[in-house]
């Protein structure tokens, strides 16, 4: 009953889609899983990356009153800055033995240290890589999971077959389809990686294309009206923000990406394989070798390399294609959001539910500045 709804609070930030979206996909998790069992909220918090001493006490604030606000049995950081001061809040309430704090990683590989606080009660960590580096930096065995990176419950449960999906998106059902995309924002040389596609996909011999070509430019409108201006050759469709990619990607053969976390882990789990063209300097870097390493894709920057390579990959190289993707779908972990889920349940199951009078503060931090 409604009585023994726990609530779970998110602690994220809407910096880059991945956070946002790591947070959506645990919250509908719990939701499929177990129902009206736990209530998420993901209120918006938003730190700015500095250390000054106004906005770390204006964060204290803050959580402090998400704490009094949502009365949380269960907190989840998606975000490295928001670990350290909401424990350090549970600690001075008296809360730290009281409500769960997990921290969901959601940077693939080379993740910076500022994600590992020894406070946690788990780290999820989404590759082995990630989990080695918690261990060397002061987390317990006992604290880490590797479950792999959180992706919309709705990736995993698509049930379409690859030829309906085709129908449902009216794109051609025999040619060879190519997926180009760049992160949420439609970012790296979509563009000149487009055209170089649209001559190389076309085969000059027999007069006729060798494969299709599909862009989804995201929140980018510029991209999406300066590639519908442009003639092709091959069949192309140009969309702008998609809300279901798991159809897209379930109805292509092959993807062409910047290194984001997000669109890695969805195209491993459709299978499909991947030329990363591009990296955020930093935080997406670690990603290439992931992808490469394994298998599952190369790493070009030149769009010329790129088009050259699909057009091998659907003419005279099937076989390197399906190896790739083969080697996608090993490197996948479609069911990750939901182990997740399922391990924050334990852990709160051998805790009991919070009583609400123990978020009644006494001696609340701010009054005391
Ligand atoms: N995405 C989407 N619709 C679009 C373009 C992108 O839903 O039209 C999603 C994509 O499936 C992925 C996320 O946006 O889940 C992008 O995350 P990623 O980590 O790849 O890159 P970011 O945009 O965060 O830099």
């Amino acid at each position: 009953g409604a009585d023994k709804t726990k609530n779970v609070l998110i602690l994220m930030s809407d910096t880059g889609g991945g956070h946002r979206a790591s947070a959506e996909a645990i919250r509908d998790a719990f939701r499929l899983e177990f129902g009206d069992e736990y209530q998420v909220v993901d209120p918006f918090f938003c730190p700015v990356i500095s250390s000054s001493d106004a906005l770390l006490l204006y964060l204290k604030r803050e959580v402090e009153a998400g704490l009094m606000e949502y009365k949380p049995d269960i907190i989840i950081s998606v975000h490295p800055l928001m670990q350290h001061i909401p424990l350090w809040v549970l600690k001075w309430q008296g809360l730290q033995k009281k409500v769960v704090f997990v921290t969901v990683i959601t940077d693939l590989n080379t993740c910076h240290r500022t994600w590992f606080n020894p406070g946690v009660n788990r780290c999820y960590c989404p590759s082995e890589e990630v989990a080695k580096r918690a261990l060397l930096d002061g987390l317990e065995e006992s604290q880490t999971r590797v479950f792999g990176l959180p992706i919309r419950p709705s990736f995993c449960r698509s049930v379409l077959s690859k030829d309906d999906l085709r129908v449902e998106l009216e794109i051609d059902p025999a040619l060879p389809a190519v997926l180009l995309m760049g992160g949420g924002e439609g970012m790296g040389p979509v563009k000149k990686t487009a055209k170089a596609l649209g001559e190389s996909l076309f085969d000059e011999e027999l007069g006729k294309p060798i494969g299709q070509l599909i862009v989804i430019c995201g929140r980018n409108k510029d991209l999406v009206s300066t590639l519908e201006s442009l003639e092709w050759k091959i069949p192309v469709k140009i969309r702008g923000f998609e809300t279901q990619m798991e159809k897209w990607m379930g109805a292509c053969d092959c993807i062409i990406t910047k290194a984001g976390p997000g669109t890695i882990a969805e195209a491993l789990i459709k299978g499909l394989p991947i030329i990363l063209n591009d990296y955020l300097p930093g935080q997406e870097k670690g990603n290439v070798p992931y992808v490469v390493d394994s298998g599952a894709g190369v790493f070009t920057r030149s769009p010329k390399e790129t088009a050259k390579l699909v057009a091998e990959w659907f003419s005279t190289k099937t076989d390197e294609l399906k190896r790739m993707s083969e080697n996608a779908l090993n490197l996948a972990q479609p069911d990750a959001v939901f182990d997740i889920v399922k391990d924050i349940h334990e852990l709160s199951c051998q805790r009991g539910p919070v009583s609400s009078s123990s978020f009644v503060f006494t001696s609340s931090f701010s009054s005391l500045i």
